[in-house]
């Protein structure tokens, strides 16, 4: 695959091979804005990679552009592997969400990003990039969302290649599709996922929107799964492992470890809404 891509206007994608979640074996690092740019996922932690990942990075200044910050999306360990060394070797500041930065004591990040700012990157055409505040997957995530041409920035919200986790304690799942449903309004143009391609219906797939709303949909069809199993459970609950095989029947049982920790997101989804509670070792439905 050709490093680095354009794919969208002021948009350069670098994927750099990541230790995340399979099927996906790659973090999506994007260049935003024509002459001032920002780098966003400073990912991976493999030294080769990162020679390459410095050298596109110092590239930009050949074609008169010049870096002024790295993003950070999360503070996932396939996102933030580069950040250290990236931010040193360039001389440039981190931003992150103030949840992204108390997650990573060892790193300096120097700039707070909040819901609703906007990071404006000056250039023939400026470009202007707003911070959108969307936990879920993890407490600190942020989009960035470009209103003028309709890129959007999604990390971890969805993925054109393997699952997004939303894992019990780290994650919430009630957040998590409340931030979907809140992308889905944008009507934005093309996502730009940490895994994956680009996903815009101009290029055959479907619209950003339609995606949201189909990884909506998903999870609340796997809630109901959840919810039918605890329905047909005995009165003393069904344990994880008696759930999973139920929610999960169409799921390969190499998934159900990973599968295990969704389902207990959705638990808690559901007793923080009344509809199910804990009993002894098990889950029981109520209300
Ligand atoms: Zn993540």
């Amino acid at each position: 695959m050709a490093r680095p891509r354009s794919v969208a206007r002021g948009v350069e994608l670098f994927p750099a091979r990541t230790p995340t979640l399979p099927p996906a074996t790659h973090t999506n690092s994007y260049a935003l804005g024509g002459r001032d740019v920002i780098l966003v996922e400073p990912a991976t932690p493999y030294d080769d990679e990162r020679r390459e990942w410095l050298a596109w990075a110092r590239g930009l200044a050949s074609q008169g552009r010049r870096a002024r910050a790295i993003v950070l999306t999360h503070h996932h360990e396939d996102h933030v592997g580069g950040a250290d060394l990236f931010s040193r070797e360039l001389g440039l500041p981190l931003w992150a969400h103030r949840a992204t930065a108390d997650r990573l004591p060892e790193l300096r990040v120097d700039r707070l990003l909040e819901d609703g700012e906007e990071l404006v990157l000056e250039g023939d055409t400026p470009s202007r990039w707003r911070v959108l505040h969307t936990p879920g997957h993890a407490a600190g995530h942020v989009c960035l969302h470009e209103e003028a041409t309709g890129a959007l920035v999604v990390g971890d919200m969805v993925a054109s290649v393997g699952t997004i986790l939303i894992a019990p304690g780290e994650g919430d799942m009630i957040e998590y599709l409340e931030q979907l449903d809140r992308l889905a309004a944008l009507g934005a143009e093309v996502a730009l996922p940490a895994h994956g391609e680009p996903i815009a219906a101009s290029t055959g797939g479907p619209s950003p929107t339609d995606l949201f709303r189909h990884y909506v949909v998903h999870r609340l069809g796997r809630e109901a799964k959840v919810v039918a199993a605890l329905a047909s459970a005995s009165a003393a609950g069904a344990s994880l492992a008696e759930l999973v095989p139920v929610v999960y029947a169409d799921t390969p049982v190499l998934m159900w470890p990973i599968a295990r920790m969704s389902l207990e997101a959705h638990l808690i989804k559901l007793e923080r809404e009344g509809r199910a509670r804990q009993a002894g070792a098990g889950w029981v439905g109520s209300g």
